[in-house]
């Protein structure tokens, strides 16, 4: 039998695989869905029915018990209270906010600990997220262990403190709040959210810097409220955590290649790294019996394609790194592994959290104002760009060690080139790159006047010589309506 054959039949049929073992698939679907999978000749005998049973002990309070969506929020908030007014070491690096809200009106809680609150910082923002799918609470657990140690040890562990004072660091708990009381998958629509963003290239083309659309239409209300916030945050390096493996997987989810063939993005090698990073302390994880996944970690392809994931639209639409990390095989273990759990991936989530340092970075200006500059970052021979945070103008672009080139651009601004960038397995290269302002030659004819001739001669290039180089306002190598644009702003 062909697995990846099947796999791929199936994601096409419409079901839902949620995790591919060596000789087997799980699936999410319905009783009639099941009796269809019997017909075909699947064997269906370790099928299990969803008990729609409440986590152990919902209400309890503190680390190492499940939390409902209440207790977690008063504890979000207790945490917020102590570290975020300086009542407890005089230290404010705590701040809860509210993104939005689900389906069913709870609370989409974010955590941002970092040592200047309110402060824009030449500092990478890193993230993790929880519980996307709600009968996969681990996570969920693992963050608040996580925050708890930042808060806690910050001031008196030094590398805890570090990570704090350099880190923008953002934690979303519990992604799909309704699910987790319901105990289900799914969002209170019925909706899976890791396969609810836009795909590439049919939901969004070119990146959130070329102009394309954010494109929220008809998403779920728990996607939409993580697309608007990551849109406008400036995220370096990721993660999300899931359930029902022990396992970190990488991007490409989908780039039409079909389930086990993977599916290699330009940062692949990087990929490896990280991911590696997060599963080589976790030796659970480490030495999972995943075929094709040395380490724990592998291509979400090549593990099985989904469409509509989350990693994949971060990266590609936002330049942000994102991997998805399945923390144990059992969606839902016993409460008292919670603290055995947490000993497993502390390393881990500290590691993967420092490894948003690594690379190249810096701030982009405007070379006459020194205003900071929304500009595109590349690294020549890899596609795939990251851009700078507006409010600020800092860039952070993961690296592995190498010599690389860097083009840096913005629209309205000359390219600049920065050659033979060495990067190293410490801290990240600082390139800091200030951008001229590019002249426009709007008056085409030379008459020393940018007129109404002007703008009939665009007009005409536009319609009839598409390739001729002297209308090309902004030099950007094609004639668009933004070069019409230029001459008639600077009529008169
Ligand atoms: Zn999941």
């Amino acid at each position: 039998p062909d697995g990846a054959a099947d796999l791929d039949r199936l994601n096409a049929q419409g079901y839902n695989i949620t995790s591919v073992d060596a000789n087997s698939a799980s699936l999410v679907v319905t009783a009639e869905e099941l009796l269809w999978l019997a017909a075909d000749g699947y064997d269906v005998s370790g099928a299990e029915k969803h008990a729609r049973k409440p986590i152990a002990t919902p209400g309890a309070k503190g680390l190492g018990v499940y939390h409902s969506y209440t207790t977690l929020t008063s504890e979000l908030q207790a945490y917020a209270a102590a570290y975020g007014s300086g009542q407890n070491s005089n230290a404010k690096i705590c701040k809860l906010v509210s993104l939005g809200k689900s389906t069913q009106d709870r609370d989409i809680w974010a955590v941002k600990i970092t040592d200047k609150l309110s402060k824009e910082e030449n500092e990478p923002e890193f993230r993790y997220i929880a519980t996307m799918h709600g009968d996969e609470p681990v996570g969920t657990e693992m963050c608040l262990y996580f925050i708890d140690i930042l808060l806690t040890e910050y001031g008196s562990d030094s590398r805890i403190t570090d990570l704090v004072n350099n880190t923008e660091i953002w934690i979303v708990p519990l992604m799909n709040p309704d699910g987790l009381e319901a105990v289900e998958r799914f969002n209170h629509n019925g909706i899976d959210l890791n396969r609810d963003f836009p795909d590439w290239p049919s939901g969004f083309s070119g990146t959130i810097f070329d102009g394309a659309p954010l494109n929220d239409n008809g998403r779920e209300a728990e996607t939409r409220v993580i697309m608007q916030w990551s849109a406008e945050q400036s995220f370096v390096l990721s993660a999300n955590f899931h359930g029902g493996a022990r396992i970190v997987n990488y991007p490409f989810d989908d780039d039409n290649k079909g389930s086990g063939v993977e599916a290699p993005s330009p940062d692949d090698a990087l990929w490896q790294d990280l991911s590696l990073r997060y599963s080589t302390p976790n030796s659970p994880m480490f030495n999972n019996p995943v075929p094709d996944s040395p380490g724990g970690v592998i291509n979400g392809s090549l593990w099985y394609e989904i469409t509509g994931g989350m990693q994949d639209w971060n990266y590609r639409y936002l330049g942000c790194n994102d991997v998805t990390i399945e923390l144990d095989a059992t969606k839902i273990p016993n409460e008292n592994q919670l603290d055995d759990l947490w000993d497993d991936n502390r390393e881990s989530m500290l590691a993967y959290a420092e490894a948003s340092h690594i690379g190249v970075k810096g701030i982009v200006k405007d070379k006459n104002t020194g205003d900071p500059l929304y500009a595109r970052i590349e690294v020549i021979g890899n596609n795939q760009p990251v851009f700078t945070d507006p409010g600020k103008g800092d860039y952070h672009r993961l690296l592995l060690p190498g010599t690389y080139n860097l083009k840096i651009s913005a629209p309205g601004y000359k390219n600049k080139r920065v050659r033979d960038v060495a990067v190293t397995d410490s801290e990240a290269t600082t390139v800091n790159v200030k951008l001229k302002p590019a002249v426009f030659k709007t008056d085409l004819n030379g008459d020393g006047k940018t007129n109404s001739i002007d703008i009939q001669r665009m007009v005409t290039a536009l319609l009839n010589t598409p390739d001729e180089k002297s209308c090309d306002v902004d030099s950007d190598g094609k004639l668009t309506v933004s070069d019409l644009q230029l001459i008639v702003t600077n009529v008169g």
